[in-house]
């Protein structure tokens, strides 16, 4: 190593992280039952902690600057997207001559270049490009998304990776997932333990209602305004693309018409309350950003980080919300695991269907609209007669075509029953769940 440039010398050291040396080499009040004042902490965080960062954006940025100027050196990165002008105001690690390339390769390169000592390996992919291996190297996981299908997955991701030996728990297989989220003056952050404390799904009811509508129900059984626009915005553009560029929600021409076309489909459906401005409304799906929540989340974030790194704090338990709204507010309670959740309770969940003379496709948008779900474009396999059968596979072209017939037929049809089990795949979560029917109990007519 290079004492000079790096600025690693045992003296920097010294000095560089006094500060810490004094919370990971003495006790206190508030440390961890388990914390051991030694250098060995600070070794440890130093030295061979690994963490991965997901999202390089408002607080991706931020998340990596904490971490790295908190100690920790091996830092890894993923984010799919590109810098957009709009990200400057907030994404500090961002120049305007960086419009274009990868928010991961760029951020890693400012912090690695900036903070001596530290290296962060870019990832310019999704999270569904890596498998298991790759996250299990990790010793925690921090996330800083926008999308909560990417939560989803990566927290089922986590949970996928626990090994449970006669049915305790192998800790070391555990891997934390620190979650933050942020929209405008609101944001929250949490420490997920997986399969001890709650998780991503067990609080799913917890999200707002959501901005994207299942296509499933877009496509099939639009019932609000905002469905038709978004039909019209996803699928129908595509297909027409009048003017053959991507929608601009800033031009005229293109809101107008993406009005009118979701007009002719809320007249065919019956669906009133289109307006020019609730078309503008949904095809912008503005989430705003602010700063200063992005910076406050974050900092939760990395000291939650810090704290089970070294134990030398107990950490969150396990769900803080931040309001800046008007004045500033926090609020810290402990979300409840959910018995039966769909990830992480070892539980097969139960979907409640009227009887076997419900269709596939009523079960298909049970699966996307209930709250104990939410799914996007779910595939069903299941074991009929003793033979694996698909029943409906939305992602490869060739078997939807295939097995749409199905849609329409009912479950009794399908050879489906009371208690039948049944094996969905969605992109909310990277592993095959399983599902058992429960048809409503008989209406009692025989009474009457
Ligand atoms: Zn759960």
């Amino acid at each position: 190593m290079d004492k000079m440039g790096s600025g690693e010398g045992p003296d920097n050291l010294q000095y560089r992280w006094c500060h810490l040396r004094k919370v990971l080499e003495r006790t206190g009040p508030f440390c961890h039952p388990d914390f051991e004042p030694s250098p060995d902490n600070l070794n440890f965080l130093m030295e061979s902690c690994k963490l991965l960062v997901i999202g390089a954006g408002g607080l991706g940025c931020e998340l990596m600057k904490d971490l790295a100027l908190m100690g920790f050196k091996d830092i890894h990165v993923i984010d799919m997207d590109t810098i957009e002008l709009s990200n400057l105001n907030r994404q500090f690690l961002f120049r305007r001559r960086d419009i274009g390339q990868s928010k991961a390769e760029v951020a890693a390169k400012f912090i690695s270049t900036r903070i001596p000592g530290c290296h962060v390996t870019p990832h310019f992919s999704k999270i569904q490009d890596f498998d298991e291996t790759f996250y299990r190297s990790f010793h925690i996981v921090i996330s800083g998304l926008d999308s909560i299908v990417a939560r989803r997955w990566i927290n089922g991701m986590l949970i996928s990776l626990l090994s449970y030996k006669d049915g305790v728990l192998d800790q070391s297989s555990l891997i934390p997932l620190i979650d933050g989220g942020t929209e405008g003056f609101k944001g929250n952050a949490r420490v997920i333990l997986p399969g001890i404390t709650a998780c991503i799904e067990c609080t799913l009811d917890l999200f707002p209602p959501q901005v994207t509508y299942p296509l499933c129900t877009i496509a099939n059984t639009p019932r609000l305004p905002e469905h038709c626009i978004e039909y019209v915005k996803v699928i129908q553009w595509s297909k027409e693309n009048p003017w053959d560029v991507p929608i601009d929600g800033d031009d005229p021409q293109h809101i107008n018409w993406i009005y009118e076309k979701a007009m002719e489909r809320a007249v065919q459906f019956g669906i009133q309350g289109i307006t020019y401005r609730l078309v503008q409304g949904v095809v912008k799906n503005i989430i705003p950003a602010v700063a200063s929540t992005n910076a406050v989340v974050a900092a939760a974030c990395a000291t939650e980080v810090f704290k089970l790194a070294t134990s030398c704090c107990v950490p969150l338990d396990n769900y803080m919300v931040f309001n800046d709204v008007d004045g500033i507010y926090t609020y810290t309670y402990q979300a409840e695991r959910k018995e039966d959740c769909l990830a992480c309770s070892q539980v097969p969940t139960t979907v409640d269907i009227p009887g076997p003379e419900a269709k596939l496709e009523d079960l298909i948008t049970v699966l996307c609209e209930s709250p104990k779900f939410l799914m996007k474009s779910p595939g069903l396999t299941a074991t009929i007669d003793g033979k694996n059968r698909t029943l409906y596979m939305p992602t490869v072209a060739s078997i939807e075509e295939k097995t749409r017939v199905n849609l329409k037929k009912s479950l009794n049809e399908l050879g489906l029953e009371d208690g039948s089990q049944l094996m969905v795949a969605d992109s909310t979560s990277p592993n095959t769940l399983i599902i058992i029917l429960k048809f409503a109990s008989p209406p009692d007519f025989e009474m009457e």
